[in-house]
């Protein structure tokens, strides 16, 4: 791992009982404060696709802070996977279950059947954003080029769940 990785693993913040009691919080904000780990990060996200996806795609709402990097860098459009009721045009949806009910991700169909999509998020933990996002791509007639994680915590299940031999996660604990 270069200094710049390790010290973007240094600035991911565990913040014990945040939002809920028993949660251990990932916070990112100090990394992508560190100009040098946040670009190392990014290069480091989307090193293993290079060449390999037409267009990023972030879920909400920190794949977006993430994605929206990644697009840029790899000179590739931008596509929000939004949460539901916030996209001004018709949309296509993806629900999954929550802990306590059931959430919906969404997106425009504003890209060609078969593109290549490359989805980020920044935490994977039991993995169903990540696979109604990936789901939701596959409904769009989307090519699922790969799946890039900042931050992979692992005992919870969500590589396994996700089952994505295209799973490539920056970090993890
Ligand atoms: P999951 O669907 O359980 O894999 O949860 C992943 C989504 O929830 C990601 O969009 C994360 O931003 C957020 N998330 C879940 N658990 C955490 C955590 N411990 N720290 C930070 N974000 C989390």
């Amino acid at each position: 791992m270069t200094p710049e990785l390790k010290r973007a693993e240094s600035l991911i913040l565990e913040i014990p009982d945040y939002p809920l009691e028993g949660v251990l919080f990932r916070d990112i904000t100090p990394l992508l404060a560190d100009a040098e780990a946040f670009r190392a990060t990014v290069d480091a996200l989307i090193a293993p696709f290079r060449g390999s996806f037409d267009v990023v795609a972030g879920l909400e709402a920190r794949g977006f802070l993430l994605a929206s990097a990644a697009a840029y860098a790899a000179g590739v459009g931008l596509m929000p996977v939004r949460k539901s009721g916030k996209l001004p045009r018709p949309a296509a949806k993806m629900s999954y279950a929550l802990e306590y009910g059931i959430a919906e991700v969404e997106a425009h169909a504003d890209f060609p059947r078969g593109t290549r999509v490359l989805l980020i998020d920044d935490v994977l933990a039991t993995g169903g954003t990540l696979a109604a996002g990936r789901d939701l791509l596959r409904e769009l007639g989307y090519a699922h080029a790969g799946t890039a994680v900042l931050f992979e915590i692992e005992g919870l299940g969500g590589r396994d769940a996700l089952n994505d031999p295209r799973l490539h996660t920056v970090f993890r604990s």
